[in-house]
C-alpha cells in the first residue's frame, strides 16, 4: 500500500490519542500530536509571563517559536528551542490557554507551515482538530473521532488522577468550554471535513474504532486503487 497522510479530528476526551498512537503503530506510520504545538506556544506565552491579549507580544513570540519533535524511548517529545517540554503542557491551565491561544489566527498561521512540513512523506497519522479542514485538505483518510461530553470528561479525569486535583466536575466544566471556544472560533473552527467519516466512541471500546478505522482505511483506499 502506497504511504498515506491520515487525519483524526475530534473534541477533547474522544480517544485521539489512544487511537491515532494505536493505528500508527499499526501502520507502523509515525504519529503527530498538532494539540502539543498548540500547548507548547502556551507554555511559551506562561514561560514569558505574557498576557495572551497582548497582540504584539504575541507576534514577537510567535517570530522565534522553535518548536519541534524529537523520538524519545517512550515515543514524542515536543522540544521548545533545547528544553524538553513535553511533562510541562497537560496542566489544566496550559490547556486553557491552550484553547484560548489557539483562537487566534496569528496563532494558528504559525503553527500551518510546521505540521504541513511534518505531514510531506506522508505514512503519518496527524491527531488534532482542524487537520482535515484546514492542514491539509487533501489528506488520504479523514476520521472524525466524537463522543458524549459526560463520557469524555470522565474518560478525562480518570487519565488525571494523580497528576491533577482537578474534581471530575471541573474537568467537565473545563471541557465544556473548551468544546465551545474550539467549535465557536471563526479560525478553523472544530467541525467534521465534508468528507471525514464520523465515529462515535461513546459506547465502543477503543479496539473497535481501531477495528474500524482499519477497514475504513482499505475501503477508502481500494477506491482510489492504492
Ligand atoms: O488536543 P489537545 O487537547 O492537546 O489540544 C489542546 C488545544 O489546542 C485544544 O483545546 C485546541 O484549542 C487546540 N488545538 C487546535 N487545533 C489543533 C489541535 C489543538 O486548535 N489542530
Amino acid at each position: 500500500m502506497k504511504p498515506l497522510l491520515i487525519v483524526i479530528d475530534g473534541p477533547a476526551g474522544a480517544g485521539k490519542t489512544t487511537v491515532s498512537k494505536t493505528l500508527a503503530a499499526r501502520l507502523d506510520y509515525k504519529y503527530i500530536d498538532t494539540g502539543a504545538l498548540y500547548r507548547g506556544v502556551a507554555y511559551e506565552i506562561l514561560a514569558r509571563g505574557l498576557d495572551p491579549a497582548d497582540e504584539s507580544g504575541l507576534a514577537r513570540l510567535l517570530a522565534d517559536l522553535d518548536l519541534r519533535f524529537e523520538r524519545g524511548a517512550d515515543g514524542m517529545r515536543l522540544y521548545s528551542a533545547d528544553v524538553d517540554i513535553t511533562d510541562y503542557i497537560r496542566t489544566p491551565e496550559i490547556t486553557m490557554l491552550a484553547s484560548a491561544a489557539s483562537a487566534k489566527p496569528i496563532v494558528r498561521q504559525a503553527l500551518l507551515d510546521l505540521q504541513r512540513g511534518l505531514g510531506k512523506q506522508k505514512a503519518v497519522v496527524f491527531e488534532g482538530r482542524d487537520m482535515g479542514t484546514v492542514v491539509f485538505p487533501d489528506a488520504d483518510v479523514k476520521f472524525f473521532l466524537t463522543a458524549d461530553l459526560k463520557v469524555r470528561a470522565r474518560r478525562r479525569y480518570e487519565e488525571l488522577r494523580g497528576k491533577s486535583n482537578q474534581r471530575l466536575e471541573e474537568v467537565e466544566n473545563d471541557m465544556q468550554q473548551r468544546d465551545a471556544n474550539d467549535s465557536g472560533r471563526d479560525t478553523a473552527p472544530l467541525k467534521p471535513a465534508p468528507d471525514a467519516v464520523t465515529i462515535d466512541s461513546t459506547d465502543k471500546p477503543i479496539d473497535n474504532v481501531i477495528d474500524e478505522m482499519l477497514t475504513g482505511i482499505r475501503e477508502i483506499t481500494g477506491q482510489h486503487g492504492a
